[in-house]
């Protein structure tokens, strides 16, 4: 058997993936080198604090604030930093320099992902991002391999740890929104700043990320629609726990046929959605995560662990050092991504889905008939309604029945996104509706 020389890995950012990506790599390093066919040397590890505290013991020689010479020196370069920049420009360097890339990045991806694989396919490196998507979940590798002879038609995907802790906190404990996110903050699930969990762009930029490899079609980030759990109520939850359902975020990546246009293309969303209690997603609790897929021929497939944490995304990160290495053993130019399908990305208003909306309205003769007819003029199917009638208490110190109320439950055929919109609209504007209290999309039936 021919001996390969020792290749050279340099890891950036030593923080709660980093730490573990470098101790593990020292203490596994026979057992990896065994399945590579050559050794791994970690030669170095750069951080911004040198004397700063770590999570896991890495010898204080290999430490490094001077990233640029550690990556001109290496045969594979690991980005666990986070950030734009300067995690964009060291990519650059590291792959025109030689190197091969490996990077949990999603935000780096999901902004610069196209013009760091074109650097990739002209120098003929490798750009492999594993725990980018779902922590140790191997979905990346499934989307891109596995099911690259299949024709992947959707994506349903929990893929943000914190709102799912938060959704499920108020589902399983009966917290509000507030409470929930108190505690996942004290948990460490939260950031100080948890804008980009509950606002939606942590999950926006892993559905660019899937939906990009499961449609070989470039999905830009900007092009995913986003909303985020802010305003999820309390009221929402447990009105879905009583109706079979459970709310969780979803990133919803599909493959579609615009019903006015006839064009058939990819649309990728995120938010709120109902889920039957009885759908394989509704049993991802705590901060899991899963990703739901349905393909041609495969058939529906889940994928399901630890969507973060520094020694589960170590796993990931790893798993991608071990392929690299294996490439350099057996040489050649690295795999291009595959964009070849080239679909067009078609707007939210093209979407076709099941809806329930819930209003408040006044009780009295003729209201359901008028509210069915409004429904019916937009082109939207009703398929059923729940009422509940609440007589509202008597005004202070006044005589007299006061006026009753109806709370009513709207769950809707499949209609599209802008017929639902014209709907929502012109029941706002109707005298006898007191208020539309929610609009959730119904997934997963
Ligand atoms: P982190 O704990 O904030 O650690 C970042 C590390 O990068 C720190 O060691 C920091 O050095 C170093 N760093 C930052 N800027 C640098 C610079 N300009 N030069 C040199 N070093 C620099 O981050 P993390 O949680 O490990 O996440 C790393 C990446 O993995 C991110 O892209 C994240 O999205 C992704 N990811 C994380 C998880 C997770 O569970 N944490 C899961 C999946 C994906 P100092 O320590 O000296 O400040």
């Amino acid at each position: 058997m021919i001996e390969y020389r020792n290749l050279r890995v340099a890891v950036l950012g030593a923080g709660s993936v980093g730490a573990q990506v470098a101790s593990l790599l020292l203490e596994h390093g026979d057992e990896l080198a065994s399945r590579v066919g050559a050794g791994l040397d970690l030669v170095g590890v750069a951080v911004r604090d040198p004397k700063a505290r770590r999570t896991a013991d890495i010898p204080k020689r290999l430490i490094t604030t001077d990233a640029e010479s550690l990556i001109l020196g290496a045969d594979i370069v690991v980005e666990l930093m986070g950030g734009l920049e300067p995690a964009r420009s060291y990519l650059e360097l590291a792959m025109n320099s030689g190197a091969d890339v490996i990077t949990a990045n999603k935000a780096l991806l999901a902004t610069h992902g196209p013009e760091l694989f074109a650097i990739a396919e002209q120098v003929g490196a490798q750009l492999y991002y594993e725990a980018a998507v779902g922590g140790a979940i191997p979905i990346i590798r499934p989307l891109r391999d596995s099911l690259a002879g299949d024709r992947v038609h959707r994506i349903l995907g929990i893929v943000n740890g914190t709102t799912n802790y938060i959704l499920d906190r108020m589902d399983t404990e009966g917290d509000t929104l507030e409470e929930a996110l108190a505690a996942a903050t004290e948990l460490g699930y939260a950031e100080a700043d948890p804008t980009a969990d509950i606002e939606g762009f942590d999950a926006a930029q892993k559905a660019s990320i899937l939906a990009s490899l499961a449609f070989h079609t470039t999905v830009p980030l900007e092009s995913v629609h986003r909303e985020g759990i802010t305003g999820v109520t309390h009221a929402q939850v447990q009105a879905a726990r009583d109706a079979g359902f459970v709310v969780k975020l979803l990133a919803v990546c599909e493959r579609l046929v615009d019903s006015a246009t006839g064009i058939e293309g990819v649309s990728t969303r995120v938010h709120p959605a109902l889920v039957p209690r009885t759908h394989p997603l509704a049993a991802v609790h705590g901060a899991n995560n899963a990703v739901f897929l349905e393909a041609e021929a495969a058939g529906s497939l889940m994928f399901y662990g630890a969507g973060a944490g520094g020694v589960q995304t170590a796993s990931a990160v790893l798993g991608d050092v071990v392929s690299a290495a294996r490439r350099h053993v057996v040489g050649g130019p690295g795999v291009a991504e595959s964009t070849s399908a080239g679909l067009p990305i078609l707007p939210i208003s093209s979407v076709t889905t099941r809806y329930q909306i819930t209003l408040e309205v006044a009780d009295r003769p003729g209201v359901l008939a008028r509210i069915a007819t409004l429904f019916s003029e937009h082109g939207v199917s009703v398929e059923a309604v729940h009422q509940t009638v609440r007589p509202l208490a008597a005004p202070a110190g006044g005589t007299g029945a006061a006026p009753a109320t109806a709370t009513l439950v709207i769950g809707t055929h499949e209609a599209t996104e802008s017929a639902l919109a014209a709907t929502v609209a012109s029941l706002t504007g109707t005298e006898s509706v007191a208020e539309v209290t929610s609009v959730l999309r119904v997934e997963g039936l």
